[in-house]
């Protein structure tokens, strides 16, 4: 099987995680800008940063036969601090229509301010206007509120459900999102939020249609391996291969290709790794390592 990830933050995540998920079948992944886990200090590190999720670590991910993509965004965390956010409304058109970004993401709530509201909202405007799908980051906190005050907000200006993929729902959530007619994301998180055996049961009870899961790991405890692993478990469970086909791979896919930016044959012909390729003079080798050029697939299907 074929597995697609639609949120994992690869630039906190090491050459091991790459070749891992390519083992394991992941054939492309979305990188959504977020938080680097201490709060940035001025805008050019926020320009280096989306700089590097168009260029370096889309190459580098390359490097493994994973087609990688991004959603650029504000994270709700950082819409707090006004005067930085609003520079950074300044520069996030400039990478909003770059090659590769399939969203406006992850953008929404973390505390509900009415700072994070205002970015929010003035980020649903820009996805409008580059005609962008929109990856909504919904809060651990208050969670019920919080995801149907996005779905609110998100209607109001005009935006189609049908474009807006919210994450990290849970058992509380989805009913709603789907009824309203939003995709329905799940975060696989070890130990916290949804673990795969609840995912299971949400797959059984409500079937795949606009249901999808991630692993969205970051620089914390997380499993990069959460897409494939559920994919697993859910075939153990007794999950139709086509359902879970759709909820590991194919709905991302739909629901992001209306970027006008995806487009499934690009990773789903086994493209075979060069790792002598560079990207501005640097390449993933270290002194002395042999670069894997592959005769055939490395895909394990
Ligand atoms: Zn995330």
């Amino acid at each position: 099987m074929r597995f697609f990830d639609p949120h994992v933050h690869m630039t906190s995540r090491t050459t091991d995680d790459y070749q891992a998920m390519a083992d394991a079948g992941v054939v492309g992944l979305i990188e959504p800008a977020f938080w680097l886990g201490q709060p940035r200090t001025g805008i050019d590190s926020f320009r280096d940063y989306y700089s590097s999720l168009v260029g370096w670590e889309r190459f580098r991910s390359s490097q493994f036969g994973i087609k990688h993509y991004c959603t650029i965004g504000l994270n709700s965390r950082e819409a707090n601090n006004e005067s930085l956010a609003e520079q950074v409304m300044e520069i996030l058109p400039l990478f909003a229509y770059k090659e590769g970004v399939v969203g406006i993401g992850e953008i929404g709530f973390d505390d509900q301010t009415a700072a994070e509201e205002k970015y929010y909202r003035l980020q649903l405007e820009l996805a409008r206007e580059a005609g962008l799908p929109v990856q909504v980051h919904t809060p651990h906190r208050d969670k019920k509120n919080g995801t149907r005050r996005s779905m609110d907000i998100a209607i109001e200006h005009g935006i189609d459900p049908y474009k807006v993929i919210i994450d990290h729902n849970n058992e509380e959530t989805v009913k709603e999102v789907l009824d309203r007619g939003f995709w329905a994301a799940f975060t696989i998180y070890p130990f916290t939020k949804m673990g795969n055996e609840r995912m299971v049961e949400i797959a059984r009870q409500y079937g795949p249609e606009r249901i999808m899961v991630n692993s969205a790991a970051d620089w914390g405890i997380s499993d990069p391996l959460a897409v494939p692993k559920t994919a697993a478990l859910m075939k153990i469970r007794g999950i139709s291969d086509k359902d879970i086909q759709l909820i590991t791979y194919g709905n991302a896919i739909t629901a992001f290709a209306q970027s006008g930016q995806l487009d499934e044959t690009d990773f789903a012909t086994v493209r075979n790794v060069d790792q002598s390729v560079k990207f501005e003079g640097n390449s993933i080798l270290r002194g002395g390592q042999q670069p894997r050029i592959d005769k055939s697939s490395i895909i394990i299907s």
